[in-house]
């Protein structure tokens, strides 16, 4: 099949993917490739909002300050002042988009607040702020006349010429497999939830921009840091659907099934604590009480108000008969964010030449040990801006060095696979973990991947694929977990040294 060539390749369609794919249509033409619908990202669930200090009471300064304290001192400073200093225009151009945020009486931006945040600066749209920006993003791209997209395209591998990335290989839906070559290859693959039994993340999250960047020896960094977010709700026939860290700034109260408001025992910041630190205390309080999980209670609030400020969980919940106006929600946590990734500079650019990341799948530094509430889409959309600005343009020959494509294996074998998988990284690598635990998983991952391996070769299917990139992408986070020999931000190894 003849190979595509375009000036800019860009391989996924969340915030960073299409925030890249409309900043480099300035300058070129673009290929857009997804593996699933355009929509299908983690961008699309995001609820509370984006981060930006745009109100007078506010400044970049202060952003800057709750950015670092959350990162607990591993935050790359540079990058963090970037990040903030970004934010207002970045809010400025979603909204030239066609993007639409809450507003006040007098029309300004109503701001949210939300935990480690110490003053109300989340821009955001009821509580589907995700769905608003893609909403509006991918309107731009349809309508795009240098953007071409590909749904239920796969990128299965990155192409390199000596030592530099000149494209990806990508099997599609219909067309088979296919080779697409250009002169700046953007990796927005977002995050890789998947390898754990409850993540809040949808199923495209399986770590594949992890396990490419590995395969062409890409710096991947700080995987360890894995963000669990406190609040999901726990009910046996709804998968782990996010319960907003925004329900806690309105008021929401945390309690143990005694109806005791617990995080007295834990932190003075109580239910606004960091994520982390909300999270440990959840876990600490339902291995004390002996309970599946514990609850959140914004029953204070008029029905009226709820249905208002949180349309989405309102709904949701009256699914299954919960009525929140009167009722606790049952909540645990589970795994919600990857604040490492393939390690990039100010400008996107991996250690690879010709290969840039942005957005979950990239470790730019602003997150260090703990990323703060809703900074996630502000890093997505302002560094793919820049990496859109900074990428080369221009001819590219349609020559890589030999690729492997990685081979599938038949479903059934996968969803077991991957079923172990996830059920070791839950265990050992979660918001607790010990010297025993992290050595025990990297033995088990170990097998599993010879496992996969030693399965005879099944017609291309994605989910064997995607399993084995999310055994490669827990491997780092299993690995850098037992590097890490301080407990710190979202790092927590009983046998460390208090
Ligand atoms: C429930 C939920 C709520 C959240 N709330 C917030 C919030 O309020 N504020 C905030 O800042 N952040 C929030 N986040 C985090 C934030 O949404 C994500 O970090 C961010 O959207 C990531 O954007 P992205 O473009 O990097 O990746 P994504 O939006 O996940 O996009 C990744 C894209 O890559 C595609 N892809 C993956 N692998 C391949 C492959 N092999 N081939 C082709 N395509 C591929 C996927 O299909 C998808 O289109 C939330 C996340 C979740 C899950």
């Amino acid at each position: 099949m003849e190979p595509q060539i375009s000036d800019f390749l860009v391989v996924g369609s969340g915030l960073a993917g299409l925030t890249f794919a409309l900043r480099a249509a300035n300058r070129g033409d673009v290929i857009v490739l997804t593996k699933a619908e355009i929509q299908e990202s983690n961008t699309n669930w995001a609820q509370g909002g984006i981060a930006a200090a745009v109100s007078d009471a506010d400044s970049w300064e202060l952003h800057e300050e709750d950015t670092l304290i959350a990162g607990a001192g591993l935050c790359d400073r540079e990058a963090v002042r970037f990040l903030v200093k970004e934010a207002p225009a970045a809010i400025e151009w979603l909204i030239s988009l066609g993007a639409r945020f809450d507003k006040e009486s007098d029309g300004d931006l109503a701001l949210g607040r939300e935990g480690g945040h110490n003053r109300n600066r989340i821009v955001h749209f009821q509580d589907r702020t995700g769905w608003e920006v893609e909403r509006a993003m991918i309107a731009a791209v349809r309508s795009h006349p240098r953007i071409q997209i590909y749904e239920h395209a796969f990128v299965t591998s990155l192409l390199t010429k000596d030592g530099t990335c000149v494209g990806a290989s990508a099997r599609i839906e219909g067309l088979g497999q296919r080779k697409f070559f250009a002169r700046s290859t953007m990796l927005a693959t977002g995050g890789c939830g998947k390898m754990y039994q409850h993540s809040t993340n949808p199923s495209v999250a399986t770590g594949d921009g992890i396990a490419l960047s590995l395969q062409v020896g890409a710096r991947v960094e700080n995987m360890e840091f894995m963000q669990f977010h406190p609040t999901t709700l726990y009910h046996p026939q709804m998968r782990s659907f996010l319960i907003s860290e925004a329900v806690r700034g309105a008021g929401g109260t945390l309690r143990n099934h005694l109806g005791r408001r617990f995080m007295y025992d834990y932190d003075p910041r109580l239910e606004l604590a960091p994520r982390d630190v909300v999270a440990r205390s959840i876990e600490a309080e339902m291995k004390k009480l002996e309970t599946w999980c514990v609850y959140l209670d914004i029953s204070h609030k008029p029905a009226a108000d709820i249905q208002h400020e949180f349309p989405t969980i309102w709904e949701r919940l009256r699914t299954i008969d919960l009525e929140i106006e009167k009722e606790w929600i049952p909540v645990v946590p589970a795994q919600h964010y990857s604040c490492g990734g393939v390690v990039t500079d100010l400008r996107g650019q991996t250690s690879i030449p010709g290969l840039f990341a942005a957005g979950e799948v990239s470790c730019t530094g602003v997150h260090g040990a703990n990323r703060l509430a809703s900074n996630s889409l502000l890093e997505a959309l302002v560094f793919s801006s820049t990496a859109a600005d900074a990428s080369e343009c221009g001819e590219v020959e349609p020559v890589c060095d030999p690729i492997a494509e990685p081979k599938s294996i038949a479903e059934s074998d996968s969803i077991r696979i991957r079923r172990s998988m996830q059920k070791t990284m839950t265990n050992e690598v979660g918001i607790v973990r010990t010297n025993d635990g992290l050595a025990k998983a990297d033995r088990q991952l170990v097998q599993l991947l010879e496992d996969y391996d030693s399965h005879a070769p099944s017609p291309f299917s994605t989910h064997p694929l995607e399993t084995h990139n999310l055994l490669l992408a827990a491997q780092t986070v299993v690995r850098g977990a037992a590097r890490r020999k301080v407990n710190i931000g979202l790092h927590f190894n009983s046998d460390n040294p208090a």
